[in-house]
Order: C-alpha cells, then sequence, then structure tokens
C-alpha cells in the first residue's frame, strides 16, 4: 500500500503545505508523520492541526516532547532551547493536547515507525553506516522508517546501491528496491532540512512493490523565514532554512 512519510516539520507552514500538496498531486491517500511538529518554526497550532487532520498516525519527537515539558531542554542548543521556550508559550492547549496523545515509535504496521531510532526512539542520530547496521539489529521489522537527523539518508545490510557502502544520502527522485534485506530510510525533513538542500523532503513508501521514491519540493521559504523574525525567535533559525542546514 503506497503512504507518504513525512519527518520533522518544525513548525515550517509553508513547507507542510508544500508537502501536502505534492503528496495530493502524486495521488497518494495515507500519510504518517515520524514526529517533531513543532520546535524551531513560528506555525506550531498550524501544524499541529493539519497532521493531527491529514496524518493517520504521528509520532512523538524531542522536541514536541521538550514542549510539553515531558523532557528537558538541558542536551538542546540555545536556539533550540529558546523555541521550545517560545513555543510553550505560544501554542493552543489543542497543540499540547495534540503532542501529548503521541508516541516515539509505532510497531504495528508491517514496517516499523520511530522519530529519532529502534533502539533510542526519541535521541539518537544515526548518521553512520556502522551505527545504521546496529539499529537495524534492534528493529523488528524488516524495514524501519526514522527521521531527528534532518537529513534524507538510506541504510542496508544488503548490497544497497552500486558503488555505496551500504549506505548514503538520498537526492530528489532517488528510487530504491527494498524488497529484499533489511532498510533503514529516513525522508529528510519538512520543515528544517540539514542536507544543504534547502527544499522540503518527503518520502513515497509502497509496502506492495516494495519500493521506496525520496521526494524534494520547492516552498517559499521567504514566508517561513518572516514568520520566525516576526515571531522574534532567534535569526539564525530563519537564515538556515536558505541553506538547508
Ligand atoms: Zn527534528
Amino acid at each position: 500500500m503506497p503512504v507518504a512519510i513525512l519527518t520533522d516539520i518544525h513548525a515550517n507552514l509553508p513547507a507542510l503545505d508544500a508537502v501536502l500538496a505534492a503528496i495530493d498531486e502524486a495521488g497518494l491517500e495515507r500519510r504518517w508523520c515520524l514526529g517533531d511538529v513543532v520546535g524551531y518554526g513560528a506555525q506550531p497550532d498550524e501544524c499541529a492541526k493539519l497532521v493531527s487532520e491529514r496524518c493517520e498516525l504521528s509520532l512523538v519527537g524531542n522536541h514536541d516532547l521538550a514542549v510539553t515539558g515531558e523532557i528537558s531542554t538541558e542536551v538542546f542548543s540555545a536556539s533550540a532551547g529558546a523555541a521550545v521556550e517560545w513555543t510553550r508559550q505560544n501554542s493552543d492547549q489543542s497543540t499540547i493536547d495534540f503532542l501529548k496523545s503521541l508516541k516515539a515509535e509505532n510497531t504495528d504496521h508491517e514496517v516499523g515507525l520511530y522519530h529519532a531510532s529502534p533502539r533510542d526512539p526519541v535521541w539518537e542520530y544515526v548518521l553512520a553506516i556502522d551505527q545504521a547496521r546496529e539499529c537495524m539489529d534492534a528493529q523488528s521489522a524488516r524495514v524501519s522508517l526514522i527521521g531527528h537527523s534532518h537529513v534524507a539518508l538510506w541504510f542496508s545490510d544488503g548490497p544497497g546501491l552500486p558503488g555505496s557502502d551500504g549506505g548514503g544520502q538520498a537526492e530528489d527522485g532517488r528510487e530504491l528496491d527494498i524488497s529484499e534485506h533489511r532498510w533503514l530510510l529516513n525522508p529528510g525533513s519538512v520543515g528544517q532540512p540539514r542536507d544543504g538542500d534547502p527544499r522540503a523532503a518527503w518520502l513515497e513508501l509502497d509496502t506492495d512493490a516494495w519500493k521506496a521514491t525520496y521526494h524534494r519540493v520547492e516552498y517559499d521559504i521567504d514566508r517561513a523565514a518572516e514568520a520566525i523574525r516576526e515571531a522574534n525567535l532567534p535569526e539564525l533559525l530563519a537564515d538556515r532554512l536558505y541553506v538547508g542546514q
């Protein structure tokens, strides 16, 4: 069944709108969100409402949990901590209630869903191949989906792609045959990409054909950056959107 995977929206409404439109255009009717709906960006209520209405399921991420007070912001960077504080003060109770209702993992489906990693669904950044192999040992399903690093990535314990070492970054349009071996896939971030491509990221997953396709979509970065500046959130959070870092 085809499903659109989106993650790390981070209260960036223009990016979320663009991704949802692209998913509609692709004719996909199911959407799963891997968490971090809020934090960094200036439109948490709008994003939480859209995710709750349009996504069949959503996980909770570390920024969401910091906003609801379930985890501390001690290890957050200064700008991330400031954004958590701003989000706490500027979110509707309905947003907080929605985030509080979510879990950081979901293993009820034929693919495993985790915000960060199969062995640490809240915190672990999976960026290296050896580390990804250990994570694949910890996953219950053959294929798992993760977010958190904001980098569009794939890892496999099979041959993977020609010339690769079992993992790598996934560019716009990259298709993977995931019908054999174990896989760990990260769509990249909707609202704050950090892989050098500032476009919003999402992943098309087909669990009948066992195919995964990475997508990037342009969005109105000026609008998202302006909202961040108007909210008096740290300037850096607006600037980084333009470079995708
Ligand atoms: Zn995130």
